[in-house]
C-alpha cells in the first residue's frame, strides 16, 4: 500500500480576488472548483489544479477576508513546489514573474518566487516519470506550464520525530531530511528544514495543511497505519470531492489522507469546473445568502483583476 504521492494542498488568503487573479491569471491554474469552508461556510474555499482538477496539482486557499500576515515557523510547510519541463520553462517564468512585479531566485534546476501574500513556491526541472497534469492558459505555453507538484518542505525543531510515523506512511527516507511518497501513478516529496527562531503564525500567505492521494480501497488502512505510527487521526469526513482524514505530523505539519474519488466532476461537468458557485448539500440553503455576500471574483479563466 502506496500513497499516490500529493493529492492537495491548502492555504490561507486574505484577499480571494487577487488570489484568482496570481494563480489563474499569472500562474495559469485553472480555477476548478469555487466553494466555501465546508467547515466555515461564510467564505471561500477556492481551488486551482490543472484542467481536470486531477489529484496531484489541487492548490486551495481558505479565504479570511483581510486576514493579517502569516509566517511560516516551526511545524509549518514554508515551501511549495511544483514540476516544470526544463530550463526553458525556468526562463520563462523568470522573465514572467518579473514582468508582474515578482522577485525570482535561480539556482541550478529550479526558481523560487513569492505569491503577492509570501506564499514560497519553487519549479523544480523533473524528470518525465509521472504524466504532467496541465491547465490551458492563453498566457503560458504548454511546454512551460506547471505540471503538478514536486512535494514540500516543511519546519521542524526535530525531524527524527516524525520518522515513525511517515514509515507507517510507507515514506521512503531519501536523505537530506526529504521523504519520498511513490505511488502507482504519481509521487511526491515530504521535506524538513530546520526550524527559524521566529514562531510561526498561520495567515495570509501560509499553508493551512498538505494532504497526500489515497486509493479509495486504502483509506480505512491509512487510518490504522496513521494511529500505529503515534498520531491521532480524525474520522473519516466526506469532502464531496474526496473522503478525508487529518492528523498531524509530530512536527506539528497539518497532513490530510484524501482520497482519489470521486473527484471534481461529481457536481458540475469538466468543461465548466469553477464557473458557478459550488455549495455541499449541508449549505445548499445558504446559497441566496452566499451569492449576495461572497467577495465578486475575476472571470475564472482568465483570472485577471486589471
Ligand atoms: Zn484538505
Amino acid at each position: 500500500m502506496r500513497l499516490e504521492g500529493i493529492h492537495h494542498i491548502t492555504a490561507i488568503t486574505g484577499d480571494a480576488p487577487r488570489n484568482v487573479d496570481f494563480y489563474v491569471g499569472v500562474l495559469g491554474l485553472r480555477m476548478v472548483k469555487k466553494t466555501v469552508n465546508f467547515d466555515a461556510p461564510e467564505v471561500y474555499h477556492l481551488y486551482y489544479a490543472d484542467e481536470r482538477g486531477s489529484p496531484g496539482s489541487v492548490l486551495t486557499f481558505f479565504e479570511f477576508p483581510g486576514a493579517a500576515p502569516g509566517r511560516a515557523g516551526d511545524g509549518m510547510v514554508h515551501r511549495i513546489g511544483w514540476r516544470v519541463a526544463g530550463e526553458e520553462a525556468l526562463d520563462f517564468w523568470t522573465g514572467r514573474l518579473d514582468a508582474e512585479g515578482h522577485a525570482t531566485q535561480r539556482a541550478d534546476g529550479s526558481l523560487r518566487f513569492r505569491d503577492f501574500e509570501g506564499l514560497e513556491h519553487e519549479l523544480v526541472v523533473a524528470g518525465g516519470e509521472d504524466p504532467p497534469l496541465l491547465a490551458e492558459s492563453d498566457d503560458v505555453p504548454a511546454d512551460h506550464a506547471l505540471r503538478g507538484f514536486d512535494g514540500v518542505r516543511a519546519y521542524a525543531h526535530d525531524p527524527s520525530a516524525g520518522a515513525r510515523l511517515l514509515e507507517e506512511l510507507a515514506l521512503v527516507p531519501e536523505g537530506e531530511g526529504r521523504w519520498r511518497a511513490q505511488g502507482a501513478q504519481r509521487h511526491a516529496l515530504y521535506g524538513h528544514d530546520p526550524s527559524p527562531p521566529e514562531r510561526s503564525v498561520q495567515g495570509a500567505g501560509s499553508v493551512h495543511h498538505v494532504a497526500f492521494a489515497s486509493r479509495d480501497e486504502d483509506h480505512a488502512e491509512w487510518r490504522l497505519a496513521a494511529t500505529r505510527g503515534g498520531a491521532r487521526p480524525t474520522p473519516i469526513i466526506d469532502r464531496q470531492y474526496f473522503r478525508s482524514i487529518y492528523f498531524r505530523e509530530p512536527s506539528g505539519v497539518l497532513f490530510e489522507i484524501a482520497t482519489l474519488s470521486p473527484g471534481f466532476d461529481v457536481d458540475e461537468s469538466i468543461d465548466s469546473l469553477g464557473e458557478a458557485l459550488a455549495l455541499p448539500p449541508q449549505h445548499e440553503h445558504l446559497r441566496p445568502q452566499l451569492e449576495r455576500t461572497l467577495t465578486p471574483l475575476p472571470a475564472p479563466r482568465t483570472g485577471r483583476t486589471r
